[in-house]
């Protein structure tokens, strides 16, 4: 097969090695846990967690007799996903067998869709960067396909010195497999795909995208090229687990190929698994030991068929996604495309931010949540679900700045207090006496007392005029904080006779 190649060859993502430069090729399959009570093709339960083999099924454990049934909620989140990735849905699909022999496979094959898989070619945007500049660059990424298949079992091999365990839970729930095309061209494109994957099945609520639970995992294939040349043989990497081991797996094999092509070797097909505590891959089987999966239509499946109207009502049930609300925030808040991507990197952030932003100045609300609100959560290690302070009492500190109750100032101590005590906002300032001094005379005498016992720098002041900063924050000390700065500026000038 000939890949047409979707990429124009950009310097900026070249490696150099000893004889000159080379361009990473990559492309993934993102195994993704569907979201579901109940697995793909029996009722048994998928809770994460339970002791060894509670969640067994006798279709799962591959009882002789047994059938499987096509479980409706699966194949409607595969069609949501196919949805959110821009892809084109196929009306007719079919579950095929692939055959291998695994001792956590009981049934000897897995139950997958190969030649005619639920969701065809698609499409999903990434944003890379930032650049030295601080630029982010928007790059498409194609999807080949995405299909249905069973998860296996899991082998333990390490609670008995002469015997493996093997426990099924895991077996026979759903997982959608979902591939690029070799689209990617660098370890930070292929971190940002799995990042931007995640948060859209996370959005669209089709799998929890939980990594340190095994609900995603990737095989990442790597090959290298020189510039403008055919791709190269790449490598399979199997399994990675984690975003960061991603990345780390595509600079150590990019590396480890280019190495050996420059030594006038040649690349392998093989596959290869990644080492996490030496951040190496090392080989696991070549070409001539891959398997030969003699894939044939499960006999026990009927072709997976539904109409249009299936899918629409699908499409019409979809939440707004992460790039529409990005947009949004951009063209309608006028926040920056970088703030916007943080606010939307998560659906219980953006939802947040826009019960914050409510009514209220945007921009205002968007430095609230990322500078303060996740600044706090994430020196306290909680994620957003878990803060302390609602959307009311944010917001309710944004009012209090925009009336010109409090100062900016003292907004960030009564973000304090409401972030360790709680409360209502507006009562702890009227409680607390924080609020601002717009009272002139009040101002004044204290601009006043500062000017009377600082001659010197009135003097300087007269001078270099934007000395008239140091006397705004003496004033502000002196009413602790709470002095309106607009009023003590204006004033300070018109003591000090300056512009
Ligand atoms: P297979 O069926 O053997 O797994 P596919 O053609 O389905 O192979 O490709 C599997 C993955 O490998 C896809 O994500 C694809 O984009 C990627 N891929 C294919 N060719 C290359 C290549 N030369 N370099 C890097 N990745 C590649
Ligand atoms: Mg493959």
């Amino acid at each position: 097969m000939t890949i047409v190649d979707a990429r124009t060859a950009d310097p900026k993502r070249f490696i150099s090695g000893a004889t000159g430069d080379w361009e990473v090729i990559i492309g993934l399959e993102v195994h993704a846990q569907v979201t579901s009570n109940s697995k793909l093709f029996s009722g048994a339960s998928t809770k994460f967690g339970a002791e060894p083999n509670a969640h067994v099924s006798l279709v799962d454990a591959a009882m002789p007799g047994m059938l499987p049934v096509i479980n409706l909620e699966c194949v409607k989140q595969a069609v949501r996903t196919g949805l959110g990735l821009n892809a084109k849905i196929n009306l007719k699909s079919v579950f095929d067998r692939k055959n291998y022999f695994y001792p956590d496979l009981p049934q000897g094959y897995q139950i997958s869709q190969f030649e005619q898989p639920i969701v065809g070619e698609g499409k999903i945007t990434i944003s890379v960067g930032p650049d030295k500049k601080g630029e982010f660059e928007d790059v498409e990424i194609g999807i080949e396909r995405l299909h249905l298949e069973q998860d296996a079992g899991k082998s333990i091999h390490d609670q008995h010195p002469t015997m493996s365990f093997v426990d099924l839970n895991r077996s026979g729930v759903a997982l959608m497999e979902i591939v690029s095309k070799p689209d990617l061209r660098s370890s930070d494109e292929a971190k940002a795909y799995v990042t931007k994957l995640r948060t859209i099945v996370r959005y669209l609520g089709t799998c929890d995208g939980n990594m340190d639970e095994g609900a995603m995992r990737a095989d990442v294939n790597v090959s290298v090229r020189r510039p403008g040349e055919d791709f190269g043989t790449r490598c399979e990497i199997k399994n990675v687990n984690s975003i960061r081991f991603i990345g780390q797996a595509i600079d150590y094999e990019a590396r480890r190929q280019i190495a050996v092509l420059e030594d006038g070797g040649t690349i392998d097909q093989e596959t290869r698994l990644f080492d996490s505590a030496k951040g190496e891959t090392r080989p696991m089987r070549s070409k001539e030991e891959a398997h030969d999966y003699r894939y044939f239509p499960d006999p026990d499946l009927l072709p997976l068929v539904f109409d249009q109207k299936f899918v629409d009502d699908l499409k019409a049930g979809l939440p707004a996604l992460p790039d529409e609300i990005k947009s949004n925030f951009i063209n309608e808040m006028g926040l920056s495309a970088y703030d916007a991507s943080i606010l939307v990197s998560e659906k219980a952030i953006a939802d947040f931010f826009q019960a914050v932003a409510e009514g209220r100045d945007g921009k205002l609300a968007a430095n609230w949540v990322i500078n303060d609100l996740l600044g706090a959560l994430n020196k306290a290690s909680l994620d957003i679900s878990q803060s302390p302070m609602t959307a009311d009492q944010l917001g309710g500190i944004i009012d209090l700045i925009k009336e010109g109750t409090i100062s900016g100032k003292i907004a960030k101590d009564l973000f304090e207090i409401v972030w360790n005590e709680g409360g209502n906002p507006a009562k702890i300032v009227e409680e607390r006496g924080m609020k601002q001094v717009t009272d002139t005379g009040a101002i004044e005498k204290a601009v006043d007392e500062i000017i009377a016992a600082n001659p010197d720098k009135v003097a300087q002041a007269k001078e270099k005029p934007t000395l008239a900063g140091w006397f705004v924050g003496q004033v502000m000390k002196k009413t602790g904080g709470k002095a309106n700065p607009q009023v003590v500026n204006k004033l300070i000038k018109a003591k000090l006779g300056i512009e």
